[in-house]
């Protein structure tokens, strides 16, 4: 995961820089998991894309890898508008985007979550949403880890 990652970041910077952004990063080493390398990109390119275009400047964006007895774990973490409650299930919708006239915009077509959400379940993951409105939100996605041959 940490190579998926590392290349997501290499992917996101220059977007990140536009708005004077940063990477905290927070990486266990050696969390190998079931998976398509350039699919599982995709993953965190999206979720960290969000995470820059919904936070306003000079604010930081918190990567993390862990890891439990099943699945690799990745955090992505903003400190941007955040998500209401009742609006969080519906995000992963296709075409959905909050408050549309707010985030028109921004330009998104409100496909990357359901995209993010299909991954990861064709990966047997899954992914929980951690929002408070004006604080931020933290994404965090489940991949099952490779299982060791003995
Ligand atoms: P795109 O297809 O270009 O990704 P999008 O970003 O609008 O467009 P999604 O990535 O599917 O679409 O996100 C859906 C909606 O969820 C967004 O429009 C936004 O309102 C909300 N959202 C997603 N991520 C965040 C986040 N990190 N913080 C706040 N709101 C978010
Ligand atoms: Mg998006």
């Amino acid at each position: 995961l940490q190579e998926v990652l590392i290349r997501a970041v290499e992917l996101t910077s220059p977007r990140l820089d536009e708005k004077n952004m940063q990477f905290n990063v927070d990486i266990a080493r050696d969390v190998t998991v079931a998976g398509d390398f350039n699919r599982l990109i995709q993953i965190f390119t999206n979720l960290i894309t969000n995470a820059i275009t919904y936070s306003p400047e000079n604010t930081t964006i918190t990567l993390r890898i862990k890891k439990n007895d099943e699945y690799g774990i990745v955090e992505v973490e903003d400190e941007g508008m955040g998500i209401d409650k009742s609006e969080i299930a519906r995000v992963f919708e296709r075409f959905y985007r909050v408050d549309k006239a707010r985030s028109r915009n921004s330009g998104g077509t409100g496909l990357g979550l359901a995209i993010v959400k299909h991954i990861i379940e064709a990966h047997y993951g899954k992914i929980q949403v951690n929002s408070t409105v004006g604080k931020g939100t933290c994404m965090i996605v489940y991949i099952p880890l490779r299982k060791k041959r003995n």
